[in-house]
């Protein structure tokens, strides 16, 4: 007998043939290094520039691919109870060789027909085993970036849910390849591994609508297909990420739950939907990315920052396909839509487009369903795929054991050309260089305000500095200038102060270049600067200056030593000459005095030489003898000095000569007797006891005639003299009122311009003020005008007299204002003797002061007075006299007008004078 296989050799006949050089294993790891880096050429202008030599590691799209064959493994249910029952007088219509992965389907009980998988699994495979053999490769590549695809074929109750969806919670050995593949995938996961993650959806697919098993409210999602590179997507799916496989087993039987609600609701059986799993994974690769560079070409900042990491993203799909035992029973019979569908269009669409696959036809009718629109990457696309095809032993399935095996062989023949997708994270990359981004230009605008805010705080400190620096400067420029000035200024002043001392001093002209030279140099003044440099500079110059004004400094100070020493030496001189001044003034009043005895000796001599001559003439020596020798005032004390002598000669000669005999000499034409006579007159005219006798003689009527017609100096004062001891009395002072005296007299006063002659008109004057009735006649006439003009001599000797005309004047006004006949104010004032009567009452000369004080004490008491007083600055004389006079009937005088006068009180009050 032969064997099955031999008497069959049925492998070439409705199936497909053995392909010896093809791998039976399932092996089918891929070559990713074949995979050939894509240059991709950076955007013009655009972004960071990528780095140009291009990596290994650059992903791209390349055309070129791994080819890699659908594996399709086959798995045979062991009999299950009721085909244990029923089928147990019947042998199973496969037969299985594992170990030459061959399936040998009887046909009738002489014919079977061999078929090859790539993997055989029987009825006690284990569900580990089965994972390794049909899932693990395709996980594995999942994990390494490609897409892939599991999925179960066969017809219902043979075992795809088993398979593929078996939870194992009461025997973990039973666990199923979408427990058992996410379990491997989580291990990748590892909390340390962040690089991965996944993410699930868990779909159903019925009669053409696509529900979510994980959202069963969202029970229409539409299939969306990338138009340029074919990606299908599923965006109104729900997707979760997987952590950990508890909840994973969680969404699964949720979604399990669901689908069985979901059925029931629609009165279907679940063996006619499609149940479709999708793992997203998405993976950073490792040490791979590309660098991006700054604009200048030079890295600033860290690679990792800037590699765009490089992603992979793969999709592993799981599809519980929907019973296949209908299609075959509707074959290949035109229906309606509506028709084909509940058939499950889907189904047939995947077995046409497979049949086109295996028969590299031209048209893949893709499009027809959302299975095959769902599974375009799994069937001729770029992912790996393994499929499972689900058999039952019985006989009694045979057609439907055998179109399934037939499904299988068809689809081993589907090429499709694996391919890894990667990509650069551009969006992760761009998110995180946009959080860089955003961070480094903070900081830079952080940094350059703060750069900014230091530079404007430098630039205002400097300014300040400056500013205070220039303000400084100048202060001190302008002090130094100020010192030095004012130096120059003293120095040059004192100089020129001694020079013209000195100059005036031993009148000669003493020249002093110097001087010039430095009035010249006034120290230059330097406006301050803006620049600091100029400043320094300035300064610099300055110290220069100064140093040299120093210097001029000391060479002044020297040179105003010396000229103080020099003039210490003319001080000296001076003192010298002041006293050497002082004793010829002395020697000077000496000789004066000696002169005036002199004179009179002459005067007697010159009077013996004429009695002498008379005596010759007449025969006669004897003079009457008895003028007594009266008191006199103005023949000078040295005539009463010469003793009883000469009063006797005198007397002599009055007895002698006779008084009418010396009054004819008066006009004797001879000058030298008329000179001799009127000093013969006057000698006799100071003896008061001559003074009437002289009067009743025509005396006076004589000297006023000589005053009013000499020119001869010496005459005019003896005359003057002789009025003037007439005048004493109130007799006389009347006469010689009346007889125009006093306008003689002041004619006399100004023409005379000896002391000695104004002495004596003064006196005359003086003597005629005392008498209370002439007031207003010697006013009138200008006696008090010609007493005051007489001022002009500054000789003591006239002063005291006029002074003393002045306190008698002052003396009968007060009296006459106390005998109330004196009303309006002083003739003294009204004759301007006010200022001359202050400005002397405090004269050095004795008689001078007592009088004027005397006649100021006077004029005060009377009120009318008081105004024109006060404002000639009489008041502190006034006080002076009444706190100072040494005479105490002067000093009680001024008292009392102080403290009775109220004009003199308000103006003590006025003045805060403490007068009491
Ligand atoms: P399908 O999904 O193809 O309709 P199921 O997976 O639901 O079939 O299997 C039908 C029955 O057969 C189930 O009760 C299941 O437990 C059982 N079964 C299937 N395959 C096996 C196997 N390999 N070993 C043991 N029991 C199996
Ligand atoms: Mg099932």
């Amino acid at each position: 007998m032969a064997t099955t296989s031999f008497r069959n050799g049925s492998l070439s006949k409705g199936a497909p043939k053995m392909d010896t050089n093809r791998s039976l294993s399932l092996n089918f790891a891929p070559k990713p290094s074949s995979f050939k880096p894509k240059t991709s050429a950076p955007a013009p202008g655009s972004g960071p520039r990528r780095n140009s030599t291009g990596s290994a590691a650059t992903p791209g799209k390349d055309d070129a691919g791994v080819s890699g064959r659908v594996r399709v493994a086959v798995r045979l249910r062991p009999r299950n109870a009721e085909e244990m029952e029923a089928d147990a007088d019947f042998a199973d219509c496969v037969e299985l060789q594992p170990e030459l992965k061959r399936l040998k389907l009887r046909r009738n009980n002489w014919d079977t027909d061999t078929y090859e998988f790539d993997e055989v699994l029987t009825e006690f495979a284990s569900q580990k085993r089965v994972y390794e053999v049909v899932a693990k490769p395709v996980v594995e590549s999942v994990l390494e970036g490609y897409n892939g695809t599991i999925m179960a074929y066969g017809q219902t109750g043979t075992g795809k849910t088993y398979t593929l969806g078996r939870l194992g919670e009461e025997n973990a050995a039973d666990r199923g390849i979408m427990v058992r593949a996410m379990e491997d995938i989580l291990a990748e996961l590892s909390p340390q591994n962040e690089a991965v993650s996944v993410s699930v959806s868990y779909l159903q697919l019925y009669m053409e609508t696509v529900q979510d098993l994980l959202d069963p409210s969202n029970d229409n999602i539409s299939i969306v297909e990338d138009p340029k590179t074919g990606d299908v997507s599923l965006p109104g799916a729900t997707t979760i990420e997987i952590r950990d496989q508890k909840s994973f087993v969680e969404l699964l039987r949720l979604g399990e739950a669901h689908r069985f609600a979901a059925n029931t609701k629609l009165n279907t059986e679940s063996s006619r939907s499609h149940a479709i799993l999708m793992l997203h994974i998405k993976r950073h690769v490792k040490g791979r990315g590309s660098t991006i560079y700054s604009e200048n070409g030079t890295s600033h900042l860290a690679t990792k920052t800037l590699k765009a990491p490089i992603v992979r993203r793969s999709k592993l799909v799981v599809v519980d396909l929907a019973g296949s035992e209908r299609i075959d029973k509707s074959g290949s019979e035109a229906h309606t839509l509506e028709e084909a569908k509940s058939i499950n269009l889907s189904l047939s669409a995947l077995g046409k487009c497979i049949n086109a696959l295996a028969e590299n036809s031209a048209h893949v009718p893709v499009r027809d369903s959302k299975l095959t629109r769902l599974l375009r990457d799994s069937f001729g696309g770029t992912a790996r795929t393994s499929l499972v095809i689900t058999i039952g032993p019985s006989p009694r399935h045979r057609g439907e054991t055998a179109s399934t095996i037939s499904f299988g062989q068809r689809a081993m023949k589907v090429e499709n050309m694996l391919k890894i997708k990667e990509e650069f994270d551009y969006k992760g990359l761009s998110r995180r260089l946009d959080i860089q981004l955003d961070k480094l230009i903070a900081e830079h605008e952080r940094q350059q305000k703060s750069f900014q805010d230091e530079i404007e705080r430098i630039a205002q400190e400097a300014q300040n500095r400056i500013i205070e620096a220039e303000r400084n400067y100048a202060d001190l420029l302008e002090n130094e200038r100020m010192v030095y000035q004012k130096e120059y200024a003293d120095a040059i002043k004192k100089l020129e102060e001694q020079w013209a001392v000195n100059q005036e001093r031993r009148g000669k002209v003493v020249h002093d270049d110097s001087c010039n030279k430095f009035s010249s140099r006034e120290p230059t003044i330097c406006s301050a600067s803006e620049d600091a440099t100029e400043i320094k500079k300035l300064l610099q110059q300055e110290t220069l200056l100064r140093k040299a004004a120093e210097e001029e400094i000391i060479d002044l100070k020297n040179q105003v030593a010396q000229w103080k020493r020099s003039e210490a030496a003319g001080n000296s001189e001076i003192l010298k000459l002041r006293k050497m001044l002082e004793d010829e003034a002395q020697q000077k009043a000496r000789l004066d005095e000696e002169i005036s005895i002199l004179q009179n000796r002459l005067l007697q001599l010159s009077f013996e030489a004429d009695k002498t001559t008379r005596d010759l003439d007449r025969g006669t020596t004897t003079l009457p003898s008895s003028l007594d020798s009266p008191h006199h005032q103005f023949i000078h004390q040295q005539l009463r000095d010469s003793g009883d002598e000469e009063k006797a000669s005198m007397a002599n000669l009055f007895e002698q000569v006779g008084l009418q005999k010396i009054l004819s000499l008066l006009e004797a034409e001879d000058a030298d007797v008329r000179i001799h006579a009127v000093k013969v007159v006057a000698n006799l005219a100071a003896e008061e006891a001559n003074q009437e006798k002289i009067v009743k003689a025509g005396g006076l009527t004589s000297l006023l005639t000589i005053l009013r017609s000499s020119n001869d100096e010496t005459i005019l004062r003896v005359a003057a003299g002789a009025i003037a001891n007439l005048a004493m009395n109130e007799t006389n002072q009347e006469l010689i009122m009346s007889q125009g005296g006093i306008s003689l007299l002041s004619l006399t006063s100004m023409n005379a311009e000896d002391p000695q002659t104004l002495r004596m008109v003064a006196g005359a004057i003086a003597n005629l003020c005392g008498n209370d009735k002439l007031q207003a006649r010697l006013s009138g006439e200008g006696g008090i005008k010609a007493l005051l003009g007489m001022v002009r001599c500054r000789h003591p000797d006239v002063l005291a007299q006029v002074a003393r005309g002045i306190a008698n004047f002052a003396k009968c006004e007060s009296r006459a204002h106390t005998q109330g006949t004196k009303m309006g104010k002083s003739l003294l004032i009204e004759n301007g003797a006010t200022t001359w009567i202050i400005q002397n009452a405090n004269n050095e000369a004795s008689p001078i002061r007592r009088h004027t004080e005397l006649a100021l004490c006077h004029l005060a008491k009377l009120e009318v007075n008081a105004k024109d007083l006060i404002n000639g600055g009489a008041l502190w004389e006034l006080v002076r006299i009444a706190r100072d006079c040494s005479r105490d009937d002067i000093r009680t005088l001024a008292h009392q007008t102080l403290t009775s006068s109220p004009s003199f009180q308000a103006e003590m009050k006025r003045m805060r004078i403490d007068y009491s």
